[in-house]
């Protein structure tokens, strides 16, 4: 059965330009929860974790000095059928991709400045709500 969680990140570039009160009315209006929000500064260390499974790909470490660059948005959605809904509503990794009524269509800027972040499973997407919230910081 699909899980019901995701977890998402605004990305710097996305929430520096004031773009995150757009995005989460984006998600909120399309019924998911959130069960747990913060913002935070990555190190690039926690950054190059968080990548981990990039390490091997040519833009690894474009990314991980981006994602450390500065401030970021964290979330967990809750949603049924979290990650897949979530997957269509961000749209493709390369806004010039995305379709109309996407998040990174409206707010990407490039293939690594995409806006926000989505899980691409129902495992990752527990490893990840874990590596960024402590149970206590979930409701
Ligand atoms: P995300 O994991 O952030 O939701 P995604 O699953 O659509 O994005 P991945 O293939 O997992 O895409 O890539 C992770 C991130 O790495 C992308 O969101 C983007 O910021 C960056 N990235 C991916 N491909 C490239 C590329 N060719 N050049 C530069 N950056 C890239
Ligand atoms: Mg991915």
């Amino acid at each position: 059965m699909a899980g019901n969680i995701t977890f998402t990140m605004i990305k710097p570039e996305a929430y520096q330009n004031g773009h995150a009160g757009k995005i989460l009315d984006m998600i909120l209006s399309k019924g998911f929860r959130l069960s747990a929000i913060k913002i935070l500064n990555l190190t690039s260390k926690q950054a190059g974790k968080f990548y981990e499974v990039h390490r091997e790909r040519p833009f690894y470490g474009e990314l991980v000095g981006f994602m450390s660059s500065g401030t970021i948005l964290a979330a967990i959605l809750e949603k049924e059928n979290a990650v897949e809904e979530y997957r269509k509503l961000i749209g493709s990794t390369n806004p010039a991709n995305a379709d109309e009524g996407t998040i990174r269509k409206a707010f990407g800027q490039s293939i690594q400045m995409n806006a926000v972040h989505g899980s691409d499973s129902d495992e990752n997407a527990a490893i990840e709500a874990s590596f960024f919230f402590s149970e206590l910081e979930r409701c």
